[in-house]
């Protein structure tokens, strides 16, 4: 959806022009934005996760557009509080999944600068270290360009990695039966036997990329930070039972709480998208007691949204489109539209 949402965008620049998009479309009160990592290191362009990293320089200049814009930004539990207010001003709220260290390094003194505040959503198994940052550590197997043996559901296959297209396929072959043929309790011992193959180290990523506790908590007790839970796992919450869904919700806030010594009330999906949440998780992200739930679905906000606190859509800053233009096609109304068939209220 958001590749949907994206190349709209493009079209809406190339044929409408910028002014047209200047008022939002769809009575839009404003927007959450979805972050990862924020760090002048730029991944290389082939990486299958180049859209997770944006610079700080295009923060900077993101935000200061959007002040120009008129938007207000906010932390999560302002935003709340403007949804339910009936002219609350146009606002914006900056999240960032996983608790990347760079958050710390690099965003924060970006977001100093502006004044604009953040909520970090924290997975503690991720930040402890018992769940691996899978995606990133599947990119550091497949770059070692040695071959992979591996066993799927339609037989046995060996993956060629010693070409840029040999690379992408066996990313792309690996990834779709890590995140949905393999249950999610099984990934890690079957990503860590790939990472063995091929000599990787499994646990470098988390160490290298994410937040530690203290870090952590120095974040949390950074005036412009909010600190969010993220479910302890980082499984996708749709693939479990009932019980260990909300068990994977309340224990990460717990978790949290034990560690910060301050119990988070906002909480973001873990992937977010339509596989991941529905109707049942945003119930159970209720009777957990967040005030509010983020997904990873496209859409800006609406003063409806109000009643639907446990299914805030939001825009994703795509590190392959740093662009502003892009941002400001998003931030009009216009691809929630497209993005959605049509739909102007996104929820789940
Ligand atoms: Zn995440």
């Amino acid at each position: 959806m958001i590749d949907v949402a994206r190349k709209l965008a493009f079209l809406l620049i190339g044929h409408a022009g910028l002014s047209a998009l200047a008022k939002p479309l769809v009575g839009s009160v404003g927007a959450i934005l979805m972050l990862h990592r924020v760090t002048a290191l730029l991944e290389r362009p082939e990486s299958p996760n180049r859209h997770l990293s944006i610079t700080p320089q295009f923060l900077d200049a993101l935000i200061g557009e959007m002040k120009r814009m008129g938007y207000a930004f906010v932390s999560m539990d302002e935003a709340v509080a403007r949804l339910r207010m009936a002219n609350g001003g146009r606002f914006a709220a900056l999240t960032a999944d996983d608790a990347y260290r760079d958050n710390l390094t690099e965003a924060l003194p970006v977001l100093e600068k502006h004044a604009a505040p953040i909520a970090i959503y924290v997975a503690p198994g991720l930040t402890g270290g018992e769940v691996d940052l899978w995606w990133e550590v599947l990119y550091d197997i497949v770059s070692a360009g040695k071959p992979i043996a591996v066993t799927m559901p339609d037989g046995k296959l060996k993956l060629d990695c010693s070409t840029p297209e040999g690379r992408a396929a066996a990313f792309r072959r690996l990834s779709d039966h890590i995140a949905g043929e393999l249950r999610e309790e099984e990934q890690r011992a079957v990503l860590r036997g790939w990472a063995d193959m091929v000599g990787v180290d499994a646990s470098a990523p988390n160490r290298t990329l994410l937040m530690n506790w203290n870090e952590i908590r120095r974040c949390a007790a950074h005036p412009l930070v909010t600190i969010g839970a993220h479910s302890v796992h980082h499984y996708n919450l749709k693939r479990l039972r009932k019980e260990s869904a909300l068990r994977e919700m309340y224990r990460s806030r717990d978790m949290i709480e034990a560690e910060l010594g301050r119990s988070p009330v906002h909480f973001a999906y873990p992937y977010g998208y339509a596989a991941a949440v529905g109707l049942r998780e945003t119930d159970l992200a209720r009777e957990a007691g967040f005030v509010s739930a983020v997904t990873t679905r496209h859409g800006v906000l609406r003063p409806e949204h109000a009643d639907s606190l446990h299914a805030l859509p939001r825009l994703s800053v795509n590190g392959r489109h740093q662009e502003l233009a892009v941002m400001r096609a998003m931030l009009s109304g216009a691809t929630t539209l497209a993005a959605n068939r049509g739909r102007r209220l996104v929820t789940v």
